[in-house]
């Protein structure tokens, strides 16, 4: 059960993202041309995290809005979903200089205000998209082609979620082998989305518990 109001939810994420805006935590401040925040629901179920802002979202300050993004899209209206029901974020908010990896400095910084999203928001499922989302949210350094389409259970965000590991729509742009495999995991997604609240990490027996989570490891009318 959703503790805050949808307003309440979004008033508070209007708040972050006036602060992201400012955001000189990171080098990465210095080269961009907008913070992308993150945009969509803030009543939302369903987040999407993926790795960083490229050249397209940079410019627009918005995330996914290049050919990554018209897959996101697309895969989301296959399953009945629109842009505008889910949130849609990254690891980091400042585009890496040639779009090169996020460095783990970088991660780090951009770490609380990911962590305060999820927080606001409490979506049900949050599908990283990718590695670097991935390996964060899961605390775990398996790689994506070992762990996708496979629900986990975190605390995040001081929550119990739900983690749904995808491949990153770019890489199965590159490959139509990534493109049915992450086609298939979407379409697990609505059932995904059905499930009951999983139980709190702490509340269930401890064999249980070592295996549900990993050992320790002008936007302003963005958000619907
Ligand atoms: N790739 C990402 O990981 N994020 C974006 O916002 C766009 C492309």
């Amino acid at each position: 059960m959703q503790s805050r109001s949808a307003e309440e939810r979004r008033e508070d994420l209007v708040g972050l993202y006036r602060e992201a805006s400012a955001c000189t935590r990171c080098p990465l401040s210095q080269g961009r041309t907008k913070v992308v925040f993150g945009n969509g629901s803030a009543d939302a179920d369903l987040m999407f995290v993926g790795e960083g802002p490229g050249h397209h979202e940079d410019l627009q300050g918005l995330p996914f809005v290049g050919r990554a993004g018209k897959l996101l899209d697309q895969l989301l209206e296959e399953i009945g979903l629109s842009r505008n029901e889910v949130f849609v974020t990254n690891v980091v908010m400042c585009r890496p200089p040639g779009n090169r990896d996020p460095q783990q400095d970088e991660i780090d910084a951009c770490k609380p205000y990911l962590q305060r999203k999820i927080e606001l928001i409490e979506p049900k499922v949050i599908c990283t998209l990718g590695n670097f989302a991935t390996k964060l949210l899961t605390r775990s350094q398996r790689g994506i082609t070992g762990v996708h389409g496979r629900p986990q259970v975190h605390e995040l965000g001081g929550r119990t979620v739900r983690v749904y590991p995808l491949y990153h729509p770019a890489a199965a742009l590159r490959s139509t082998k990534t493109l049915e495999e992450l086609r298939d995991d979407f379409r697990r997604l609505p059932e995904l989305l059905e499930e009951p609240a999983p139980v709190p990490i702490g509340a269930v027996a401890p064999v249980a518990a070592a295996v549900a989570a990993e050992p320790e490891p002008p936007q302003v009318g963005l958000f619907e």
